[in-house]
């Protein structure tokens, strides 16, 4: 299957109302279907491999914005901060350094999101409360100059329970809501973004009031 440019439409349509973004998630897809889906107007696009991404961001055009939302190694960090949007996933103090080393190196201020373990399931990442406070006490002793913290991310679990689904969301938005009250913005924390909700569950996201949404599967069909 190629890029579905009807889903697309409709998907957009679903969002109109709740201001929300949409990362197309074309990882393992061709150039040419991100082409069409760049041509049809998309213009945010999710890779979570390294090599596939600098790849592809070498072939296509310079407007396309590049999302991370893979699961980022330290050792690889420096190949993407030349052009990246915005890094996804970041879920330790470590990554985070060393994005903001990179960062100033390339003189850029590197956009993260800090991403947050909302399921039950071992096999996905993600900080927990105390490791997000250790965060903000680090962004505010650091004042780091190669990093500019954006929001939040996180993924429900895999499971047909709709209602386990949305209180994971639930939790997740209220985090949210909790550091853009606790912390105030500054020129290293910036919260506009709750990246939450792929094929399977963006429409309870939406309800939750997920403002970015990662869509793969439903707009390039199965990988
Ligand atoms: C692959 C992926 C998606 C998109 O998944 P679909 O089910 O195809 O929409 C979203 N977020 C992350 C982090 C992913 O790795």
């Amino acid at each position: 299957m190629s890029f579905d440019q009807i889903s697309w439409k409709s998907i957009k349509d679903e969002m109109e109302s709740s201001k929300a973004e949409l990362v197309a998630v074309s990882k393992t897809k061709p150039v040419n279907e991100i082409l069409d889906a760049f041509n049809a107007g998309q213009v945010d696009f999710g890779e979570n491999y390294v090599q596939e991404l600098v790849d592809k961001q070498n072939a296509l055009p310079d407007k396309i914005r590049w999302h991370f939302i893979g699961h980022l190694q330290r050792n690889k960090v420096k190949q993407i901060v030349p052009f990246i949007h915005l890094i996804h996933g970041v879920d330790s103090i470590r990554l985070l350094r060393e994005i903001d080393k990179q960062g100033v190196k390339a003189g850029r201020r590197i956009n993260c999101l800090l991403q947050i373990f909302i399921a039950t399931e071992e096999t996905k990442f993600g900080m927990d409360r105390k490791e997000l406070d250790d965060v903000f006490s680090y962004l505010n002793e650091a004042q780091p100059k190669g990093i500019c913290v954006k929001g939040l991310m996180g993924m429900a679990s895999f499971t047909s329970d709709e209602e386990k689904i949305r209180n994971e969301f639930k939790g997740l938005r209220k985090l949210y809501d909790e550091l853009s009250g606790t912390y105030s913005a500054s020129e290293f924390f910036e919260p506009v973004h709750l990246s939450m909700g792929m094929s399977s569950d963006y429409k309870i996201a939406l309800e939750e009031r997920s403002n970015m949404i990662r869509i793969g599967s439903l707009l390039f069909g199965s990988r």
